[in-house]
């Protein structure tokens, strides 16, 4: 009779009774971890799956669908999906014989760009990509439900289109062109300015070459200016138009200028010539504009920007080195000192392995405290000490050192990538009503990103704060929703919709559970370092592809049991490899109001808590293999597919 029930104390005595929690809708969407992590809610489970099952190409419409940047993701995105794949936190079992623990999740990030190097904007024009998603061409495979489901983009129901009002969207990065890519299907014509001769913000002018090819970048543009939004570069406002004229002549202004401006240490010496912020010398190297770099350099920092600049250094050296015979002698040497240690350092692993393997020589531990200049001004060294810790116990930015352990590294250039600040001086004219809580950061309200002027509104890292690029998507397009709302009028709601579905014929993949993580294929390091325009991560094979996702546990996948039909055999119990399943008797657990509730109401009032029995399942362990299925002699067991979306319907 029983529902699955998640046992919360794994380790309570037997004596004790046990919590357990009596699953419910939410707890169904909670399962499915991928899409409840990615701040588009992207479907990952949904296009892993369908890649293990070999539709490419409607893998590539589920990635695509909420995401406009879904082939730069594939590149680049911080993929918090796999953060929180269950695959990488089943708990060890005694019998790892039988299956991998601990394991590592699924490469999500690199299956969805196998899709969408033969689906996206990398292989096809975005008249093609357009009609897909519209549906306008029979490319996708399933029912009209679930067609509706990946063509959803922005709004569902009765849905009244704005009539072409313009909207003036001011920074043309990922939380920009997303805001715009749904004003233009909301019926809006959204005019993006950009400062930059290139669109699409610091993934055109942050983010390397070596990681996202710039001409794919370009194409994901294209497919967004092909829904008619229009952009206009080399255009800064505040200099060539004034903020204020755009509050006169557009409906609605977005402001997503992110937070570009390198933020400064403060310390003494590092005015000058020598050095600079991080992120403008990626910006520099990105446009082909100079930045005289010396031969002997220091990044400050410990994160991914700091590897961004430190891989970008090294792979200039090796381009000048080999274009200027004369440079070979000055061979570059690049130190990256950071506050944390290597445990501690918040840069991803793979950046760390693959900079070791480029030459870039880690000072881990130690916080710098001045920058020495020789009598003509030149940079000759940095002072550091030793950090003693950079977190508090709260996990507060709380650095402290210990002031008798010093070096002085020599150097010519310090490039400082230690965080970004924003420019809003465009501001001062028109846009004094736009109130800061603190200087650079406006006050928004935080469910319409609307800011106190009435009409201007906030998203990306302007709104949040430097964060990863689908947080930025994720904000442009909630800003295009309040945009929507307050130009025409119409109220959007969210609507989650979840279904339920009984599989009867659900089977796994042989010894999917077995299959290790894919090691993502890369250039050599000498290779890199000859070409450095290459792209170091190269795309999975399809063999290697399918074989990645089939070991996705499909978490939206459960067994659910009838306890009508249960003959308390135990076979389950007895057949499932991760141990997730036990019998016990019902007095054994904590009778909480919720579980007495369906006590009651499966055995009645008078229930006896004694002679009955529950069976229990530990979400964390079950890798939906359906062994249980096969194995109940009294068919009480299912496999039943979860899956829930969340539509903005007007009322
Ligand atoms: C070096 C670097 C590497 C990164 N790598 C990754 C990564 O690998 N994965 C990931 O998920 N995230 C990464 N991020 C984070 C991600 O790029 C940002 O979170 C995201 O770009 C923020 O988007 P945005 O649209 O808010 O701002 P931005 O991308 O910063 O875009 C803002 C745009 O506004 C323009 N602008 C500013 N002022 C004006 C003005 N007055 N007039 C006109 N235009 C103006 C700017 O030129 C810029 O193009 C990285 C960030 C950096 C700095």
């Amino acid at each position: 009779m029983w529902e699955t029930a998640k046992m919360a104390l794994e380790k309570a005595l037997p004596e004790s009774p046990i919590t357990v929690e009596v699953p419910r809708a939410e707890h169904h969407k909670g399962l499915i971890s991928c899409q409840v992590a990615c701040p588009v809610h992207t479907d990952a489970r949904g296009y892993v799956r369908a890649i293990a099952e070999g539709d490419f190409e409607r893998a590539y419409l589920i990635a695509r669908g909420p995401n406009p940047f879904a082939s730069i993701c594939g590149r680049v995105c911080g993929a918090p999906c796999e953060l929180s794949c269950r695959r990488g936190k089943i708990p060890r079992t005694d019998d790892d014989s039988y299956f991998i623990t601990p394991d590592r999740p699924i490469a999500i990030r690199a299956l969805k760009r196998f899709v969408c190097e033969s689906y996206g904007a990398e292989a096809r024009p975005s008249t093609e990509i357009l009609a897909a998603l519209r549906g306008q061409e029979p490319t996708v495979a399933g029912d009209a439900e679930e067609m509706a489901f990946l063509l959803r983009h922005t709004v569902q129901g009765s849905f009244t289109p704005a009539k072409d009002e313009r909207v003036a969207i001011i920074g043309s990065g990922p939380a920009g062109l997303s805001a715009a890519h749904d004003l233009a299907l909301l019926g809006f014509k959204p005019v993006v300015f950009e400062l930059e001769p290139v669109a699409a913000g610091m993934l055109a002018v942050g983010v390397p070459e070596y990681r996202l090819p710039r001409e794919l970048i370009q194409r994901e543009v294209a497919v967004i200016e092909a829904l008619g939004v229009e952009i206009h570069c080399h255009t800064r406002i505040g200099r060539d138009i004034s903020f204020k004229s755009l509050r006169e002549q557009f409906a609605a202004v977005l402001i997503t200028v992110g937070a570009k401006r390198p933020r400064a240490l403060g310390l003494p010496g590092e005015a000058g010539p020598g050095v600079y912020g991080g992120v403008d010398f990626l910006r520099a190297v990105a446009l082909g504009e100079s930045l005289p770099l010396g031969s002997d350099i220091v990044v400050i920092g410990g994160g991914n920007v700091a590897y961004d600049v430190a891989r970008t250094v090294v792979r200039q050296a090796a381009y000048d080195a080999a274009r200027t015979a004369a440079r070979l002698s000055g061979t570059r040497r690049v130190r990256l000192v950071s506050l944390e240690t290597l445990e501690e350092m918040p840069a991803d692993t793979v950046e760390i392995i693959e900079g070791d393997e480029e030459g870039i020589e880690r000072v881990s531990g130690w916080g710098p405290i001045a920058i020495q200049r020789n009598q003509a001004g030149q940079v000759a060294g940095i002072e550091i000490k030793r950090c003693l810790r950079v977190y508090d116990e709260q996990r507060r930015f709380s650095p402290q050192f210990d002031d008798q352990d010093l070096q002085l590294l020599d150097c010519d250039t310090v490039l400082i990538a230690a965080g970004q600040a924003t420019d809003l001086s465009f501001l001062e004219d028109g846009g004094a009503d736009v109130e800061q809580f603190r200087p650079g950061w406006p006050k928004l309200d935080p469910v319409t990103l609307m800011t106190t002027a009435k009409g201007v509104f906030v998203a990306g890292d302007l709104a949040h704060g430097p964060r990863l690029l689908i947080d930025a998507v994720a904000s442009g397009k909630k800003a295009a929703r309040s945009i929507y709302q307050h130009v025409t009028g119409h109220m959007l709601h969210p609507e989650t919709l979840m279904s339920f579905v009984r599989l009867d014929h659900y089977r796994r993949e042989r010894g999917y559970e077995r299959i290790r993580r894919v090691e993502l294929p890369a250039l050599e390091a000498e290779e890199r370092l000859k070409n450095p325009q290459a792209t170091v991560e190269k795309c999975l094979g399809e063999e290697a592809a399918v074989r990645e996702a089939s070991r996705c546990l499909d978490c939206g996948v459960t067994p659910v049991f009838d306890g009508s039909r249960c003959i308390l055999c135990g076979g389950c119990v007895d057949v499932c490899p991760t141990l997730c399943l036990k019998i016990v008797s019902l007095s054994s657990l904590n009778p909480s109001q919720e579980l007495t509730a369906l006590v009651q109401s499966q055995l009645g009032e008078s229930a006896d808590w004694q002679d009955n029995s529950a069976i229990l399942k530990d979400e964390d362990r079950c890798i939906r293999c359906a062994l249980c299925v096969d194995r109940c002699p009294a068919d009480a067991i299912a496999m039943e597919r979860v899956t829930f979306r969340t539509d903005w319907r007007t009322a």
